[in-house]
């Protein structure tokens, strides 16, 4: 919910006040195709329209739809008998799938194609008969997902210290993939003490981190060098978001903050503070961005600098079910379609 604008003191420091803008920032493809597909769900199919876990890991995103009549449950069997039910970013598993089917449900499948990906390696994996130790945390959506797949031949690695311990029947076949918001470094360092124990490790096909990530990741260490504070604005839950304030503390930001919202800038994260770094997790629309810039600007920070890293133009097409409107035609925002920073 947003605050009062305008809270923050001019502050004086010795030196000139800037802030440092990291870009790429904000949504990502995924994020972008998910939210569309819930309001063209609302449109299409009138609400309620039910959506199993959140969306997206935004508290404003997932506020604005309830707004507009999306009913966030936690599990299909509280949707009720043939009504419409989206499937977050994060994915879901077969066992998923097949409970919405037998309650007669109509899902709409808005997970993210990156994070099917992984699916479709675990599952190919598996048919391989291979182990699967699969670096994320454990009870993440995404995480459950894509352990379903498989389960009997996933193992859910959840830290760099858990490769020390983690136990394999036959250490010569094994694969290592990952949800796709994970720290890239961090992950590194856990693929890397896993390979000691397991020199017959295999590697995923493909970065299975997802692009988006990455990015953000990238920008932010580039940012974090001259900051004396980095802020990041994204929700507590939201993986990817709460690693960017790791990753900005890791690369020498003085101190890094993570907020859902401007007014929770507090007057003192401003003490002596030259450089803020500014970045946004890839669930958080720009909106809530410029809303920090604003309040930062009230206590002097008025010179913004973008620090681009990479572009970013990717889009995926909406989900199956959405990508023809009521007469048949191909609906005109089937390909993404909002501007990214
Ligand atoms: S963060 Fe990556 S995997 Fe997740 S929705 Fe965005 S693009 Fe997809």
């Amino acid at each position: 919910m947003p605050g009062p604008r305008g809270r923050l003191q001019d502050n004086p420091v010795a030196g000139s006040k800037k802030v440092l803008l990291a870009s790429p920032r904000g949504y990502c493809a995924g994020v972008d195709r998910a939210v569309i597909a819930v309001e063209k769900a609302l449109e299409r199919f009138g609400a309620p329209v039910y959506v199993r876990k959140q969306i997206v890991h935004n508290i404003h995103v997932v506020t604005e739809l309830e707004s507009k009549g999306a009913i966030f449950v936690d599990e299909v069997d509280e949707v009720p008998e043939g009504a419409h039910v989206v499937f977050s970013a994060h994915g879901v598993s077969p066992a998923v799938v097949g409970a919405a089917a037998d309650r007669g449900l109509q899902a709409i499948d808005a997970t993210c194609p990156l994070v099917t990906k992984v699916h479709r390696e675990a599952v190919r994996f598996a048919k391989s008969d291979f182990e699967i130790l699969l670096i994320g945390h454990e009870g993440h959506e995404e995480v459950e997902g894509t352990a379903g797949e498989a389960p009997d031949h996933v193992t859910v690695v959840n830290s760099p210290d858990d490769a020390d311990t983690v136990v394999v029947k036959d250490p010569s076949k094994v694969v290592w993939l990952s949800q796709t918001t994970l720290s890239v470094d961090e992950t590194m360092e856990t693929v890397r003490r896993l390979r000691e124990r397991f020199p017959h490790l295999q590697d995923p096909p493909s970065d299975d981190i997802c692009y988006a990530t990455q990015n953000r990741q990238v920008a932010i260490k580039k940012v974090a060098v001259d900051a004396d504070l980095v802020i990041v604005v994204g929700s507590a839950n939201s993986s990817n978001s709460v690693r960017l304030v790791e990753v900005a503390l890791e690369y020498g930001a003085k101190a890094a903050y993570r907020v859902d919202y401007a007014h929770e800038i507090e007057q003192s994260w401003l003490d002596g503070v030259e450089t803020v770094g500014v970045t946004s997790g890839a669930s958080v629309p720009e909106i809530l961005v410029q809303e920090v810039l604003e309040e930062l600007s009230g206590a002097g920070y008025r010179d913004v600098e973008q620090v681009r890293t990479a572009e970013e133009d990717l889009l995926f097409s909406l989900p199956k079910e959405l990508r023809q409107d009521a007469e048949g035609k191909r609906d005109g925002r089937a390909l993404g379609g909002r501007t990214r920073p």
